[in-house]
């Protein structure tokens, strides 16, 4: 693209467009960075710049841009027909695809309701909970509320918020929220219990415990990112929390909501995170990786538990009411089968083990920088923690922007990351190869220390 319509494109971006999660005023006087096409684990800008991929467009992409099988699924089914209905009309791929679902969950969830982002996933997840303990027998009616974890993130609509424990993300919308029980967070590295994994014992889940007795009859559900607490900063559960807590909602009879928007789709190394401990949660919700990075679309899964208290006469008003316009939507799905169909056909997972230990190999090299606090990994996720001290673990303040400094030197250096305060994330898509693998290590160790060494 010639220079001249870059630059038109650039003034056209800060003239008209409110990023996301965005200080408008820096970004203003920034050169933006303006995606033209992409291929594989690159990213080509309109300038013909071409960067790494190293959080997987915001952790959807799983095999790569510009997949063959995924954009020949598209164009077959705009063939056919683009959208249609779910609303009382079903479709095919839609069909197909609850049918594979169903099949790759945690055994036990065999219902598939459909949205089109992780939030809604979750919105719905909420709302099933809580309506399957109100047509459930006097009692239980009193079932209304939630447990979550520190540092959740759930995604941004107000439930969802509702449910997390970002403050930076969070508090401000405080007034507008439903009230949870908010119970600790698996963070070792920053124990608020100040005990040592694993001679802990896992003490986080007495508290856990202790709301639940107290509390039960008033608890819907607890709800969780299974194993790996993402952008509250890639906080790796200790291995048994997660069977933990799903033992605990066994026993005081409380629903446990999995989260697996980030973690889903081989993100951890299985194909959903709860498969690390075997556990079924009652209600899992999946979005971001489903597509493959292509479309916006979600899906909430429940056990034929939960689906049989929705049935009834009509008059008796258990139907769940809820629905948004472009549920199921067929182009969105065809590419959902496609990339479910590339995980056993190229058996992406297989492949991901021996990348995966490369990888944590690889991390090694991070940890003789001085500011590299803890390095946090679960398969491709990955969390680096920049302190001001290694020794204290004294974070940085926020208002030095550590995080975003280093992305922009990784930027110069071809690479496109996007932290978590003072936490850089790596999450490449999984097909990366063991050369752009290589150089991603290579590109974060220079901008971590460019920026942090003195
Ligand atoms: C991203 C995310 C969400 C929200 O998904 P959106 O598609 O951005 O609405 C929810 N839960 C988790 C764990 C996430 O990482």
């Amino acid at each position: 693209m010639t220079k001249k319509k870059t630059n038109q494109l650039e003034q056209d971006d800060k003239k008209y467009i409110w990023h996301p999660f965005t200080q408008m005023k820096d970004y203003s006087e920034e050169t933006p960075l303006i995606v033209e096409k992409a291929k594989g684990s690159y990213l080509i800008d309109t300038n013909g710049r071409r960067y790494i991929d190293g959080v997987s467009s915001l952790w959807v992409n799983i095999h790569g841009h510009r997949k063959k099988e995924i954009d020949q699924a598209i164009r077959k089914q705009i063939r056919q027909v683009s959208h249609s209905t779910l609303l009382g009309l079903s479709n095919i791929p839609a069909i197909r695809l609850a049918k594979k679902l169903v099949q790759i969950a945690p055994r036990g969830l065999n219902r598939v309701f459909y949205s089109d982002n992780g939030s809604t996933a979750v919105e719905v997840a909420l709302k099933i909970a809580f309506q399957y303990w109100q047509q459930r027998s006097k009692p239980h009616r009193q079932k209304t509320r939630f447990i979550c974890l520190k540092n959740a993130y759930h995604g941004d609509t107000l439930g969802a918020v509702s449910v997390g424990g970002i403050e930076l993300f969070h508090d401000t919308y405080r007034l507008l929220l439903f009230k949870t029980y908010k119970i600790a967070s698996p963070y070792c590295y920053r124990c608020s219990l100040k005990k040592k994994y694993p001679g802990c014992q896992l003490a986080c889940l007495n508290q856990c415990e202790k709301v639940m007795e107290k509390n039960h009859h008033r608890i819907a559900a607890m709800v969780l990112e299974p194993e790996v607490q993402a952008a509250g900063g890639m906080l790796v559960s200790p291995p048994g929390y997660l069977k933990g807590v799903k033992r605990l909602c066994t026993k005081y009879s409380i629903l446990l909501i999995a989260d697996e928007v980030a973690v889903g789709f081989g993100r951890t190394g299985k194909m959903f995170a709860c498969e690390h401990e075997g556990v079924t949660p009652d209600i899992m919700a999946v979005a971001k990786g489903i597509t493959g990075g292509y479309l916006p679309l979600a899906a909430t899964l429940t056990t034929e538990e939960i689906y049989q208290a929705f049935l009834g006469e009509y008059r008796e008003f258990k139907t769940f009411f809820h629905g948004h316009t472009y549920t199921g939507n067929q182009l969105a799905c065809a590419a959902a089968l496609a990339n479910l169909g590339i995980f056993e056909k190229e058996k992406t997972l297989k492949k991901l083990q021996l990348k995966i230990s490369y990888l944590k190999n690889k991390l090694k090299s991070l940890t003789s920088l001085s500011r590299v606090g803890e390095i946090r990994q679960k398969g491709f996720m990955v969390g680096i923690e920049l302190v001001k001290d290694k020794r204290t673990k004294e974070p940085y303040p926020l208002e030095d922007k550590i995080g975003i400094r280093v992305t922009s030197e990784a930027r110069k250096r071809g690479v496109v990351i996007r932290p978590l305060g003072n936490v850089i994330v790596l999450m490449p898509p999984l097909s990366i190869s063991y050369r752009e693998m290589d150089k991603l290590i290579r590109v974060i160790y220079e901008s971590i220390r460019e920026v942090t060494e003195d």
